[in-house]
């Protein structure tokens, strides 16, 4: 029989791709929402895709009653745990909000997985975890972690330390954190994607809203930093790839017979300038995107990109799609959300 994975944030940006990765490897995924970032219409959007409705609880992941109910309803085997606000700008204005929705989710979820030791856990945890990276700019799962530089950063950072602390308490859990580095992209079929409430804080939504006319034009947050071509350097994993990275980890996670607790980078090892996005967008979907440049935005890290080598060795994962497959599946969505040709 298919075991039943719970995505708590399944209707969400990485959570929807992700249940279509967990289809496909022959999972049965129950997407947990409340869709306070999301929108209820990707259920119907999944069932384009998958040909069936996926199973969906309406939950606050927050509401621990409410999660020891959805536990005992129905008969969960594994949990990647997506839920979460993710805004950096907005931690900053109001971070009562991140410390107690990403922290007090996290608790609840937990809570169940103490008492049931055998359901695997996987947790979204990211690359802010490394701040600014000094001297190497290729980061691997033994770099010091940093100073948080926002109340997000801090909510994933210690998301790991709880779980690290747990399970030092609890040597029998089965627990994986997935550093991602910078998602990107849209499923190829154009019918998930990422659907950013409001003004879009990251690059690639904003390029495409541009493209699309919902913008005058992008701004480029400094050219004057000390890479190739004056602009920050990231490391951007096409969605997919991430969905299945999420896959293959949880795939480990019920093969082992005693507890772990695992960091793994997801990212795809190479570094790409905010100019050199850009450029690829327009020549990948011939267009000419209005950008100008401007001052640095507070907080931004230079240059950092992943070292991949350990999700190869421990989750046999790799990307396999690049950022010209990424800036044109994100075109393709934005065309459909827009209804534009
Ligand atoms: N960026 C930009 N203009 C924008 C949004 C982002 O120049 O409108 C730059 C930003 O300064 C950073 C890079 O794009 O150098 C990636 O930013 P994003 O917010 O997507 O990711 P993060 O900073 O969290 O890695």
């Amino acid at each position: 029989m298919a075991k039943k994975v719970l995505v708590t944030g399944g209707a969400g940006y990485i959570g929807s791709h992700t249940v279509v990765e967990l289809i496909r490897a022959g999972y049965e995924p129950l997407i947990l929402d409340d869709y306070r970032n999301s929108d209820p219409s990707v259920i119907q959007r999944l069932k384009q895709i998958i040909g069936k409705e996926p199973e969906h609880v309406v939950c606050d992941v927050c509401d621990q009653n409410k999660i020891n109910e959805v536990f005992q309803t129905f008969d969960i085997s594994g949990v990647i745990h997506f839920a979460a606000y993710k805004a950096v700008g907005e931690s900053v204005e109001n971070p009562l909000k991140y410390y107690s929705n990403n922290i007090s989710g996290l608790n609840s979820i937990l809570t169940v997985i103490k008492r049931n030791p055998q359901i695997p856990f996987v947790f979204s945890s990211s690359c802010t975890v490394y701040g600014e990276p000094s001297g190497i700019k290729e980061v691997d799962e033994k770099t010091e972690r940093a100073i948080p530089t926002s109340p997000y950063g801090y909510t994933k950072w210690l998301g790991e330390q709880i779980i690290e602390d747990l399970f030092t308490s609890q040597g029998d859990l089965k627990m994986m954190s997935l550093r991602y580095f910078n998602p990107i992209g849209a499923h190829e079929s154009g019918i998930i994607g990422e659907l950013p409430v409001g003004k879009p804080n990251n690059l690639l939504p904003f390029i495409t809203q541009t493209a699309a006319g919902l913008h005058n034009e992008l701004t480029i947050f400094g050219n004057d930093y000390p890479t190739h071509d004056g602009t920050c350097i990231r490391d951007y994993i096409h969605v997919v790839d991430l969905a299945e990275a999420h896959v293959k980890a949880i795939d480990y996670l019920f093969a082992q017979q005693k507890g772990c607790n695992e960091i793994i980078n997801i990212g795809t090892g190479k570094g790409t300038s905010v100019l050199d996005l850009v450029k690829t967008f327009e020549r990948e979907n011939n267009i000419k995107l209005n950008y100008a440049f401007g001052p640095r935005r507070s907080g931004d890290v230079i240059e950092i990109y992943a070292n991949v080598d350990y999700a190869l060795s421990l989750i046999n994962w790799k990307a396999k799609k690049d950022i010209k497959d990424a800036v044109k599946d994100a075109w393709n969505w934005e065309k459909s959300i827009r209804h534009l040709k």
